[in-house]
This record gives C-alpha cells, structure tokens and sequence, in this order.
C-alpha cells in the first residue's frame, strides 16, 4: 500500500509545507513508511498562525454555548471514528490497538465532553465594595500553540485541544513527527462538524524547526507543552523571553511504593499496569518500585511471573499486552540502559531482550518489559527517565527511607502507594515531592482534578479548572456606584 500523504491543516484547509519537503511516518512495529508529513519550516508555522489570527474575531464572537456544542459535536464525530482512530494510532505509535480502543480514544472524546461541559457551567467572580463593585471577566488568550508528544496522542493533544478552543482560543498544534496520523484526523473532523476555517490548525514536522517557530512566534500568546524535560527546558526558555503564558507537563521518574500490609496480589497487579501499561511509555509510569524488604522476595517473586507472562507482539492482538516501542532508535536507548543496569550490578529477573516474533513484526521495535533488581537507586539507571518497559524494583526498610527514595530524583510528577494503613497513606502521600499520588490504584482519572508536576516534572497545572485558567485571561473592571 502506498503511503498516506498527510497534509498540514491550515485555515481549514489540508496542503503541504511550502518548501514541499516530506518526512516519512514510520510505523514502528514493521518498519513499513505508513504515511508522509510535511517537513514545515517557520514559513508554514507563520501560515498556520495567520489563520489562526484571522479567525479570532469570528471564534470569539461565538458564545459559549454554541462553542460548547461544537466540542459536543466533535466528541460525537471522534466516537463515531473509534475503530478506525484507534488503528491509526496503534499504526503510528506501535500501542496495541486494544490499548488504544479502551484508553487512548474513549478519553479523546471525553476531553471534548467534558470542557463542553466545563464552559457551559463556568463562572467568574463579583467583588463587592461599600462603594464599588468589581467583576471578572474571563478572555482567550488568543492564538494558542499546543505542542505534543509522541506517546499518547490524541489523548494528549485533545487534553489541550478541547479546553482552548472551548475558552474562545484559535489553536496552532504541532504534534510528534512521529505520531501525525490522528492529529490530522481530528483537524478533519473538526472543519467537518462546523468549526471556522482557521480556528484549529495543525503544522507538521520537526520540533527544531517547526516546533520552535510556533513557541517563537510573537503573536502566540500561549503555548501549553508536552514533552521531554530537556525539550521543555528550551521550550521554556524561549516562551518566557517574550512572556507568552506557559505550561510544561515533562518527564518522570515515579516511584511505586509497597508496604508490608499493602494487599499482595492488588499491589503485584497494579505494579505491573504502572510499569508497563503502553510499553512503559506514560509520563505518569512506575519505572521505580519500591518495596518493603518483610514482603520483598515474595512480591518480587509474583511480579516477575506476571511480567513474563505479558504478551507481546501483533499489535492488533486480541490478547497482546505490550506492542512495539516508538521507534528503532528509541528502543535503541532503552537497551542501552538494560546494558548500563548491568554494568551498575544489576540483576534481570525478567525480560532484558528481544521478543522473537514472525513476519511482518521480525523487523519491529519490540522489547519484552524488564524487572531489574539488585541496584542502588541512587544509580542512573534507576534516577533517569528511561520511558520504556524497564522496571528497576528495591526494598526498603523504613517509611522514612521509603520516602527519600522516592523523593531522591530530579523529577517530581506522580507515585503511587499501596498500603492498607490510612495514616500512612496520608503521611505519604503529603511527604512525597509530586503533584499527584495514587493509594492503592494508579491513572484513575477525574478530568476536573489538578494534573501536573514539581520540580524537573513541570510547571503549572492543567485539568477542569486549571485549563480553564490556563486558556484565559482575567479582567477586573472596577465600577464606582
Ligand atoms: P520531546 O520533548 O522530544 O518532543 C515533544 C514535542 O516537542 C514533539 O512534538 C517535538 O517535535 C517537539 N519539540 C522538540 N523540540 C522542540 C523545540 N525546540 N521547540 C518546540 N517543540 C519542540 O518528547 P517526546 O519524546 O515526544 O515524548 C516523551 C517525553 O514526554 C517523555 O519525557 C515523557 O515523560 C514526556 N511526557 C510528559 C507528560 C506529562 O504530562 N508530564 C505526558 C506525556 C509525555
């Protein structure tokens, strides 16, 4: 099959990139080019956000309600398209399309649901004085650039999507050169339900080039970011000198911390669904158990045998738990750390290779998911964001030294811990240095909850409210009476 011309959407519009270089799609799982992206240089990011611009007025002359109700009918277009979105996303990403039917695709459509939802039911306030009152009142920023990562990404990019087009923003998106395919899929579906030309625009291609125009373009005046921690490093640098608004959602490095009176096989289950949930490839994953040393033979033992157990290979599989990685070169990476764990003295308890897989997956980014124990975690095996099916596990003694563990890295975005003990659970939980802790579950989600991080993780906080502020500006108008 010939390869899918993806196109940038621009001004509702689908077309190349000016210089009409291509980049290849490839779909990791066979190495097979799936679709072309244009290769966009400033020159389309300037298109892009020009559109955008022109746009506003139209957009922001849209009430709340009808604003709402396109959302609603995006919602509707993307669950009428699950199936098929859910393949272009597992064809890109390499995910299991089971993965992506149950998570990836159900949470795309209920983050239009929601900030639908969310607008309709929004307020500002009124201050009152003995001789004056004051109001709120709330404005898009204006244009916004979203930029998003490769691994969940629709999800991540509706995540932004919904709540600033649902504030009144005009939206330039530049998603993962490796992931194109179901961003240029919602650009479709939001010019077919009704949305302006220019209100949503998409630009693809290379984050140096086209990502870094969008972030320094002066008339951008937000860019809400997801990504790498380094990446967001410069990302922030050059958003802040021009004093766009900025939010950063980054890496992790988070800690699943077991007890001794935690429920054995909830914890073995649920420390196994953190580990390697989307190839280990979440921001929020447990790359680092820790558990304590009375049951740590035991649960090491039964979390060993389910992970090799997990199934990996056809991504399409009914039963397959884990499909491939990202890329070659990313797997590539990760398999430099399973050597450098090694070289630390770690041991293998599972995993640590290649799956053998038949024709057309021979050749695909697959990587059996890794427990590796017996390291220090102060090593850099068990301190640095990996982002892949590896899973470093320690024991520990104390809940002190539970906690300067899980505390003893640079990140600072999730954890998750599993007691039956409700005093420890509080104390822990307030103890940890991160912007969001699970008891006794991991990646529950309430989308009206804050979502984000400390330290390398991030900075600002998205979800209900939070993007709401995020998308918009406050205005006080002070009235004498
Ligand atoms: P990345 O930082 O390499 O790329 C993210 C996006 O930024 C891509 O679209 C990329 O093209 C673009 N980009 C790259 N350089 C740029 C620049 N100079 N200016 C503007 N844009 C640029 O990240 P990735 O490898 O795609 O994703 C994996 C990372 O994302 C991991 O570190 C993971 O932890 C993180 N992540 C964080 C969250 C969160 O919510 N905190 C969620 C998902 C992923």
């Amino acid at each position: 099959m010939s390869p899918r011309i993806v196109g940038n959407h621009i001004g509702g519009v689908n077309r190349p990139a000016r210089s009409g270089r291509t980049l290849d799609n490839v779909a990791p799982a066979t190495g097979a080019v799936v679709a072309t992206i244009p290769d966009s240089s400033a020159e389309d990011v300037a298109d892009a956000v020009a559109a955008a611009q022109s746009a506003r007025d139209v957009w922001s002359g849209w009430t709340t309600a009808e604003r709402a109700d396109l959302c609603d009918a995006v919602a509707d277009a993307l669950e009428a398209r699950l199936d098929e979105l859910a393949v272009l996303e597992s064809q890109d990403t390499g995910k299991p399309v089971s993965l992506a039917r149950r998570i990836d695709i159900p949470r795309s459509i209920a983050n239009f649901r929601f900030f639908a939802g969310a607008v309709r039911h929004s307020q500002t306030g009124a201050h009152e004085m003995a001789d004056a009152i004051n109001y709120t009142l709330r404005r898009p920023l204006g244009t916004v650039g979203l930029i998003t990562p490769w691994n969940l990404p629709l999800y991540l990019l509706t995540w932004k999507t919904a709540p600033a087009l649902a504030t009144g923003n005009t939206v330039v998106a530049k998603p993962s050169e490796m992931t194109p395919q179901t961003a240029a899929a919602l650009a479709d579906i939001i010019t077919e339900v009704g949305g302006p030309p220019g209100v949503f625009n998409v630009v693809h291609g290379l984050g140096p080039s086209a990502g870094q125009a969008l972030v320094e373009h002066p008339s951008v005046a937000g860019i809400s970011f997801t990504g790498g921690t380094q990446t967001g490093a410069i990302v922030g640098a050059t958003a802040s000198r021009r004093f766009a608004k900025l939010s950063l959602e980054l890496g992790g490095k988070n800690a699943t911390v077991v007890f001794a009176d935690a429920d054995l096989d909830e914890a073995v289950a649920g420390a196994a669904r953190a580990g390697f949930t989307n190839q280990g490839q979440v921001c929020l994953c447990g790359s680092r158990l820790l558990v304590e040393r009375p049951i740590y033979e035991d649960f090491v033992t039964k979390l060993a045998a389910r992970v090799e157990g997990m199934v990996v290979g056809d991504p399409a599989g009914a039963n397959t738990e884990l499909g491939a990685l990202i890329s070659h070169a990313h797997r590539d990476k990760v398999e430099g750390y399973i050597q450098l764990a090694q070289q630390e003295g770690g041991t293998l308890l599972a995993g640590g290779s290649r799956p053998s897989l038949p024709s057309p997956f021979s050749g695909g980014a697959f990587l059996r998911p890794t427990l590796i124990g017996g390291l220090s975690p102060a090593c850099r095996t068990a301190t640095e964001e990996i982002f892949g099916p590896v899973v470093t596990v320690h024991p520990f003694d104390t809940e002190e030294e539970a906690i300067q563990i899980a505390n003893g890295v640079r990140y600072g975005l999730a954890a998750s811990v599993w007691t039956q003990d409700l005093k420890r659970a509080h104390r822990v939980s307030t103890a940890l240095d991160t912007g969001m802790v699970w008891v006794n579950c991991w990646l529950k989600r309430d989308l009206r909850v804050p979502f984000g991080g400390v330290k390398d993780s991030g900075v600002g906080r998205e979800g209900g409210a939070y993007s709401l502020s995020f998308y918009t500006q406050d205005k006080n108008v002070c009235i004498q009476l």
